[in-house]
Order: C-alpha cells, then structure tokens, then sequence
C-alpha cells in the first residue's frame, strides 16, 4: 500500500465486512498509512477473548500491514475510584496485556497525562480504536482524543450482546418496552470475536513502567487512598478469575438461580465486578450458560438479567444525560410524586455517615451495609431494600439519591458502572410503575422489612455477615 494514501477508516472496515453497528467512527479523519502502528487504546473492555475492539483493531493493523500497540492509561483521577478498584483493575490488566504481547502487539502503560496521552498516540499512530465508554466522563475523553489530533478514532462497541444504538434508537422507558427488541436479534449477535493471528509485531513499541509487574510496588507508586476497609473475600480480578467463577456458576449454583432473591443463599454468580472491567464478555457467558444442562427456564432467566437488564441500563446511561441527577433522571409521575411527599415525617432520620457507619436502627440494613463494605459486593434483593431504605430515612429524596449512589460506587466493586446509575434510579421509580400512595414514596414501590422476614431466613443471613466481620457486632433491632 503506498504510504501516502489518504484513506477512510469507514471505507477499511467496510472492505473488511465489518457491520455498521459494531463501530461509530468518532472523526472525519483519515487513516495516516505513513505512521508506524495501529493503536488500540484500551479502558473498558479489559481482556484477550471475545473483545471486539481488540479483534477490530488487530484486523485493521493487518490489513495495513502495520503491527499493533495497546495502551492502557491509569488514571488516578478517574471519578469515584479508589485503591479498592484499582487492586481489582491492575490483575485484569496486567493478565490482559501479557496475553497481549504474547500474541505479537507492543504494550504501552501510562500513568497519568491524560492530554499528554492523547497527543502522543494521535501523533504517532495510524489510526486509534477505542472501546465504547458509556459513562459521562467516558465519552468525554473520546471525543477529546477524537479531537486532539488528525487521525481517524473509531469506537468499538465491545460490551454488550447487542449495540446500544441498534438495540434501540431511543431511551426506554423499561424493561418491557426494550426485551423484545433485545431478543428479537440477540441470537444473531452471539458470536465470539477473537485477535486474528498478527502479521507484523509490536514489541518495538512498548513502553511500560519498570515496576508495571510488581504489583504491590506498581499500585503504592499510584499514590491511591485506600478511603474503603480490605477486602475480606480474597476476590481476585482478571480474565482467568472471571472463567473461575462462570465455571464455578454453571456447574452448581445457577440450577438454584430461581432462587437468587434469597440473600442467604447467594446464589448469584458473582460476575458483576468481572462485567464492570470488561475481564469477560457478556457473548461469552451467555453462550456458556446456553450451553449448560442447565433448564431452559433458568437459562432464560439468566439471560434476561445479563442481556435486557444489563443492556437497559446501558441504554438509560447511553440516552439520558442526566442520568446521574435526581429528579432529572426520573419518569415525570415519580419525581412528581416524590416532590409531593418530600415534606412527610420521617420516623427515622439519618445522615450519610451514619448510613456509611451502618448505624441505622434495622439490623438488616446494617447488615446489608457491612457486607458491601466487606465483600464489595451486595446481594440483589438486599441491594433494593438498601436503596428503598435510604429513600425513607433520609431528609428528602434529593440526598437520599446522593447517598445511595455515593455508598454504590465507593464500596461495589461493580460500581460506577450503568447499572449503579439504573439500579439506585430504579428505587426512586425508574424503570418501574406508580404503585399505591404512601408517605415519603409517594407512587413509588415501597419495600419492608416484615416482607424480608417473612419471605427469607433472615437470621441465616445475618449469621453470614457476622462471620465476615466478627469485630463488627450488626447493631439495631
Ligand atoms: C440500588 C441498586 C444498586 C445497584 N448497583 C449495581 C452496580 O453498581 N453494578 C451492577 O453491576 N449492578 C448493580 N445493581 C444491579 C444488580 O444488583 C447487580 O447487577 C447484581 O446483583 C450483580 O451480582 P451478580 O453478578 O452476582 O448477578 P447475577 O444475578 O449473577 O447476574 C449476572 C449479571 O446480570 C446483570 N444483572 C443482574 N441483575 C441485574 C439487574 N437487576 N439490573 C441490571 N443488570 C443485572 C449484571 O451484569 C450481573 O453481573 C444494582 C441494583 C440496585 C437495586
């Protein structure tokens, strides 16, 4: 190929049969075919298997007959993060890019410099591939690298079954309105992507931190408060932790997964932080439960947790730009109807530290606090009386908003991700119906104690996150 050639990344991916819907070109740019390397830039997809901007940008170097670099940028700035996530992030990383350079790319590690980031992959690579980010800041350092130099930047949606923007061209209003046009064509976007073999090789290229392999050295020269206690479950991140524990799923607990809501019995399969990072792809699981001699009643129930649910929420994220702010975020008839009760009584009032303390009255809420903050995970029914609870014993609805999401995203090894901002808006009404009126909720869904007692052997529970944090008594009634 002459190295002069002006040519369009659209037209590229085009002569590779690439689909529209898996990529959204971020410029107008050109290709520069007089650079070195084709570059992938890599944030939320972190892993080797099934990870369609990687593929796309490995094909993309071959067909220009370039070797391909990948580079990872920690960004000790990222909103809301803390040592927690980035103990989590660095394994899934560091096992990312050895299988990375094992397969021919060159590595970059930065730290830091976002701009400086920026102008230098613009300035020295052909054209840039992103993963898709879906949150606020994430878009917005898309599109200042797309506009930071005069190379194509293509986006890669890598992180769900189906695109979002081909899912849906429009913010839906729940998960009745959006599962249909999901599973209508979610059979076809099941296909596994992988990095075909690389023609040229990207060992020149690299650049990593001397302490990149060290990790206890590599994370102190981060500089990152810890703000969150250790992690008492031993939770490891990665790819190869991520396989552990689907495999682990399959072959016991998901044949009970009819019964996940009990918190007791954790049944979950616990993949939520391994989705959160992007250590496996959601294609991947479900093809595996797919697979499984699991019922098909619990594959489909599975399914539509990982596929409709988590996919509305990336919809949610992806079309409502407000979807970190109360009221804003919320269906008219809930903010109304959480504005009109914001005055009623509380019984029960509590400030966000002492929500972060677990000091409330309710020995399940304290419970449920503690092992979040212990485990960094939890449970999903938990989860919702959690948010309903700090809803009823907050000030006004506003704070309480502000609480939930704070606590979801410090402690959650999940958190900051679409579902944090769809899972708190959900106990505020979204993504649900107007239910009979009562005070404080309004119209929204009201959730109590005596249901968790009646419905579940709470005391087991309890006795489970006491053995977590045996130095904690769970106070309250
Ligand atoms: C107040 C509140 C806050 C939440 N915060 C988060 C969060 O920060 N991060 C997060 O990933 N999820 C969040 N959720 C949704 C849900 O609780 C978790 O996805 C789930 O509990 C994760 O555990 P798991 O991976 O073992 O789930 P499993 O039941 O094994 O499900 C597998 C995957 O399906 C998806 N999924 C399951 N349930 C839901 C759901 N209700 N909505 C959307 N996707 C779902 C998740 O990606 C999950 O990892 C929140 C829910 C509520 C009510």
């Amino acid at each position: 190929m002459s190295a002069d050639k002006k040519i369009s990344a659209g037209d590229l991916l085009e002569e590779l049969d690439i689909p529209a819907q898996f990529y959204n070109p971020l410029n107008d740019c050109p290709v520069n075919c007089n650079r070195d390397y084709v570059l992938y830039w890599l944030q939320s997809s972190q892993r080797f298997s099934d990870n369609r901007a990687l593929s796309l940008a490995g094909k993309l170097a071959n067909r220009l007959e370039k070797p391909l670099v990948a580079a990872f940028l920690f960004m000790t700035d990222y909103p809301e993060s803390n040592l927690r996530h980035f103990n989590f992030m660095y394994q899934g990383i560091r096992e990312t890019f050895e299988k990375i350079q094992a397969a021919g790319a060159g590595l970059r590690v930065e730290v830091n410099g976002r701009n400086n980031f920026f102008r230098e992959i613009s300035k020295n690579a052909a054209l840039i591939i992103a993963d898709q980010g879906f949150l606020r800041a994430a878009r917005g350092w898309r599109k200042d690298l797309a506009e930071t130099g005069s190379i194509a930047v293509i986006e890669a949606a890598s992180n769900t079954v189906v695109p979002v923007a081909a899912a849906s061209q429009k913010e839906e209003y729940a998960a009745y309105t959006i599962r249909k046009k999901i599973n209508d064509v979610r059979d076809r976007y099941l296909e596994i992507w992988e990095l075909p073999e690389l023609n040229q090789r990207g060992g020149k290229y690299s650049r990593i931190p001397d302490n990149f392999s060290n990790e206890d050295k590599f994370l102190a020269s981060l500089g990152i408060p810890a703000e969150t206690p250790k992690l008492k479950t031993g939770i490891k991140g990665g790819p190869a932790a991520a396989d552990r524990m689907l495999e682990n799923f399959i072959a016991g607990k998901m044949s009970q997964y009819e019964q996940r809501n009990d918190p007791d019995l954790n049944i979950q399969s616990g993949l939520g932080p391994y989705l959160h990072f992007g250590n496996i792809s959601p294609r991947e699981i479900a093809l595996r439960v797919m697979d499984s001699s699991c019922r098909q009643n619990i594959i489909e129930e599975f399914l539509e947790e990982l596929i409709v649910r988590r996919e509305l929420s990336h919809n949610f994220v992806y079309y409502n730009k407000n979807y970190d702010k109360f009221p804003d975020c919320l269906p008219d008839w809930a903010a109304k109807t959480l504005k009109a009760q914001s005055q009623d009584r509380r019984n029960y009032l509590y400030s966000p530290e002492e929500f972060e303390q677990a000091e409330t009255h309710d020995k399940y809420w304290n419970a449920a606090q503690l092992e979040l903050t212990y485990t960094g995970k939890m449970q999903n029914y938990m989860r919702m009386y959690w948010g309903k609870k700090i809803l009823e014993w907050s000030a006004e609805p506003g704070s309480a908003f502000s609480t939930a999401l704070y606590l979801n995203n410090k402690y959650a090894l999940d958190g900051r991700d679409p579902n944090s901002y769809a899972g708190v808006a959900w106990c505020f009404g979204k993504h649900d119906r107007a239910w009979q009126e009562r005070p404080i909720y309004g119209k929204v869904r009201y959730m109590n104690r005596r249901g968790l007692e009646r419905k579940f052997k709470m005391k087991d529970y309890l006795e489970r996150i006491k053995e977590l944090s045996p130095e904690n008594n769970i106070a309250g009634d």
